[in-house]
């Protein structure tokens, strides 16, 4: 049996964004604190948390004091370093594990892991060089899409490839860096699936949502999403199969492309997520509650959708509607906090529950 906290115990997260941000909001109801970690910077998660350090992930000292003041460790963003990680893991349980960061960190490693899961993923290549990249993009028929292995986010570090591309412009724009080139996937929709897994091995999966993104950045997540109840129930069984295979402790969200009637996987992200805000009023027990719960040894809540759902973020100026929102029945808003609005920033979010036949 895995060490359950105690009511009173103290969870410590790296990052102080809005991720962090909502952790701390739902560990509160249930009896815990939280003890954010994070850079200089605008770090709204700061306002909601019983304690917060505000250092560098490379501070080592730093890293140890924060360690010993919390009981569990855990993190709202997949770019952790692995130092950072290793430092704390000596000290406190980090959840979830660092082998999840190390594979998620990295899309070569990631895809690989998916595909000898048996899951399916695009067709992909290493691209160590521009000679990799010439003779991957010719066997894959002129079509992809080439991504840096490493810190690529919302479209950043990547470059279509098309037969007319001129493919060492494309190199020059993912910086000549390690990479990989994968199949270009003529998708209907854009979906995910959020799973969380407790520290006993039970899991339980969120139904599948269809993510809707502009300019690369997530716009609208809608629920039910449009596709056969027979997909739906094989993307819940993906996300719980990867979250098993980490041995994995927290929440998980797992990226897919829907073409036809195959789903493909495309990124997993070893966290909370937005396309996961739904579940604050949209499911039982959020997806913020459930990761709480697992990182303290505690059992999961269910999962269970209560309604049709569309969320939409605010990005940029859009949260100036905020008055707006308030006075709409039935939209639940919520604003992170931040102290500077800028185009392309996430600032908040809407939630709307409909009736399930309207
Ligand atoms: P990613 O950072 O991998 O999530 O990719 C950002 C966006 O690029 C995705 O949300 C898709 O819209 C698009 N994209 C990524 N990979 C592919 C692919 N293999 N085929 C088609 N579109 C893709």
């Amino acid at each position: 049996m895995a060490e359950m906290l105690k009511p009173g115990a103290t969870i410590g997260i790296l990052g102080g964004g809005q991720l962090a941000r909502m952790m701390a909001l739902a560990a509160a109801p249930l009896g815990l604190k939280c003890h954010i970690y994070a850079p200089a910077g605008d770090n709204p998660a700061f306002d909601v948390a019983a304690a917060h350090t505000q250092a560098d992930y490379t501070d080592e000292a730093a890293l140890k004091r924060f360690a010993a003041a919390v009981d569990v460790v855990t993190y709202e963003f997949e770019n952790v370093p692995a130092r950072t990680a290793e430092v704390l893991a000596a000290i406190r349980p980090v959840h979830p594990n660092p082998r999840a960061l190390a594979v998620t960190q990295d899309r070569l490693t990631e895809k690989t892991f998916i595909r000898d899961l048996g899951l399916p993923v695009p067709d992909f290549r290493a691209i160590d060089s521009f000679e990799d990249l010439k003779a991957a993009a010719a066997a894959m028929g002129g079509f992809g899409v080439l991504k840096t292995r490493r810190l690529g986010y919302d479209g950043k570090g990547q470059a279509m490839i098309r037969p007319e591309t001129d493919l060492a412009a494309a190199w020059d724009k993912v910086g000549k860096t390690a990479s990989i080139l994968e199949a270009f996937v003529p998708f209907d929709r854009e979906c995910s699936v959020i799973a969380a897994r407790s520290a006993n091995g039970d899991s339980a999966a969120y139904e599948l949502c269809e993510n809707e993104h502009r300019h690369h950045i997530l716009a609208r997540t809608t629920l039910p999403a449009a596709v056969p109840s027979a997909l739906g129930h094989e993307a819940m069984a993906i996300g719980e199969t990867i979250a098993a295979a980490l041995d994995y402790v927290g929440v998980i969200a797992v990226e897919l492309f829907v073409a036809g009637d195959r789903l493909l996987v495309n990124e997993i992200a070893p966290r909370v997520h937005n396309s996961g805000h739904w579940t604050i009023e949209g499911a039982e027990t959020s997806q913020f509650e459930n990761h709480i719960r697992a990182v303290a040894g505690w059992p999961l809540g269910i999962t269970r959708r209560r309604a049709r759902i569309v969320m939409d973020n605010l990005i940029g100026d859009e949260a100036d509607r905020w008055e707006a929102l308030l006075r709409e029945p039935g939209a639940h808003l919520h604003l992170y906090g931040k102290a500077e609005s800028r185009p392309g920033r996430k600032m908040g979010h809407v939630t709307r529950l409909l009736p399930e036949n309207a």
